[in-house]
């Protein structure tokens, strides 16, 4: 039993830990990062890295399916096995984080591998070791896949993204609960390698967080691809045989699958985490935080724990923040009205700002546009693959942007310009009279603000 002293302690070593931490290293400070897992936290390992990997190579398959009708004909043979050893090869070092680590000793950190615990003001516990820090607490801890109380679930040896993502084999059939991001990302990828894939979401669409159309977008392009979509029907019983999953929806019906992926969403932990010891309430969900990224004094948080959103270009923009303040630099607070994030299915969703529901809700006068990728020039031109629009969400009074929706080819990469818009406030008519080159996907976007 020691006690060690330093000036910050960083707990989880996520992107947005992994950031405060390197960037107080090489300011000088003394830190202390704590990792219960592996140092990168999700997204390197079980996340957006890999699962990217996995979009990249089933695109490719999709394309392939394409070369009909516009090139000739091609026959692709999927096979799982270069996606597998590139994920165990460049994306995860068959996840091992002695890169990571080193990285954060190189700027000056001192690691920690296990789990802290906060049991008073500036004061972490790790097994039988106490950290004090002289300046505070940064948590970062993250979220993992969360799993819901349907009866029967915990008892199956059902997949969260850690499963699907360290699995070589693919199996025959494959349920996805939830049709969220992360499942419909994963879900399309595994169909394109061949698996039979069923969707449950609940709620009335896909993507129940972006616009309606989108979700409507996807249904429809996951079903032509043959992939089987349940909406607006909870699960209410999931069983496991040895071999297969049986789920029962809500109106009775059954589906089967011989593996099963939740996909419903993420938790938190911050009882085990012991914020309870300095006075901060352990039911929330998340750590509530001011512009500065701090909880109070001497308690930051940054990343999914914080509660602003789930993403890695949001948790390492908290994470400069939260480290200038700490080392008393100015730093801009981060405008999330313009927060923007894209689910990499096929055909790309991206969205920013806020929906025609949301800016409704908020009390704005609110004009939207509506523009089909296929009746603009390039989407026509592109044909097979084009399904998309592009959706804009304008606050009359002020007449800008508030939120935008790109869908189809490349939506992700047309956000950036829609993203701009939304974050600088450029008023309607400067996007206007701009000249757009023809024929990009995001000349779309004039043809968008065409309909208004
Ligand atoms: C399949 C999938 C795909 C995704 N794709 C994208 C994408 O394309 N783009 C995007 O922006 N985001 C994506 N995300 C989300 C992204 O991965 C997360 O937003 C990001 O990883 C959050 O970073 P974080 O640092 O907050 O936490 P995490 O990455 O969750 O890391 C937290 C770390 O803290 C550790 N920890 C927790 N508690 C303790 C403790 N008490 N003591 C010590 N260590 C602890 C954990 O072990 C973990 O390593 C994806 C997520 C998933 C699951």
């Amino acid at each position: 039993m020691a006690e060690h002293h330093t000036d910050v302690i960083i707990i989880g070593m996520g992107p947005a830990g992994e950031s405060v931490g390197g960037q107080l290293g090489e300011a000088g400070l003394n830190v202390v990062g704590i990792e219960a897992s592996l140092v990168g936290g999700e997204c390197p390992y079980w996340g957006c890295v890999p699962s990217k990997m996995m979009i990249r190579a089933a695109n490719a398959l999709a394309e392939a399916g394409r070369v009909d009708g516009l090139a000739g004909t091609a026959t692709a043979t999927p096979n799982w096995a270069p996606v597998a050893r590139r994920i165990r090869e460049q994306a995860t070092d068959t996840w091992d984080d002695t890169v990571a680590v080193d990285r954060f000793v190189g700027k000056g950190g001192t690691f920690v591998r296990g789990r802290g615990v906060i049991t008073g003001p500036n004061t972490v516990a790790v097994g039988d070791d106490t950290y004090v820090a002289s300046k505070g607490i940064v948590v970062a801890t993250g979220t993992l896949a969360a799993v819901p109380p349907i009866p029967g679930l915990a008892d199956t040896p059902y997949w969260t993204n850690h499963e699907i993502i360290e699995n070589e084999d693919l199996p025959g059939s494959l349920i996805v609960l939830g049709g969220g991001a992360i499942g419909a990302e994963l879900g399309q990828v595994m169909s394109r390698f061949g698996v039979q894939v069923k969707f449950i979401e609940g709620t009335d669409r896909l993507l129940p967080r972006n616009e309606p159309e989108a979700g409507d977008v996807l249904a429809e392009v996951f079903r032509a691809e043959g992939i089987e979509v349940h909406v607006g029907q909870f699960a209410s019983e999931v069983s496991h045989d040895g071999g297969s999953f049986t789920v029962t929806l809500a109106d009775g019906t059954v589906v089967t699958g011989d593996k099963l992926l939740v996909a419903t969403g993420r938790q938190t932990f911050l009882k085990e985490l012991g914020v309870a010891s300095i006075g901060v309430d352990d039911a929330a969900m998340f750590l509530d935080t001011d512009d500065n990224m701090q909880v109070q004094d001497g308690l930051w948080a940054v990343g999914d724990i914080a509660g602003e959103g789930m993403f890695t270009h949001l948790g390492t923009r908290q994470a400069d923040v939260a480290a200038a303040h700490i080392l008393g630099n100015d730093v801009e607070p981060l405008n999330l009205d313009a927060l923007s994030a894209v689910t990499f299915t096929d055909p790309e969703v991206g969205a920013v700002g806020i929906t025609e529901a949301e800016a409704k809700e908020a009390g704005l006068n609110v004009k939207t546009a509506f523009k089909l990728v296929g009746h603009t020039a390039r989407g026509w031109l592109h044909q097979s693959g084009n399904e998309g629009f592009i959706k804009l969400v304008v606050d009359t009074d002020r007449d800008i942007l508030v939120g935008a929706t790109s869908v189809g080819p490349h939506g992700g990469e047309v956000l950036g310009l829609l993203s701009l818009a939304v974050h600088a406030q450029i008023p309607i008519p400067t996007i206007r009279s701009m000249i757009f080159a023809y024929p990009t996907f995001h000349k779309g976007i004039e043809d968008t603000l065409n309909e208004l």
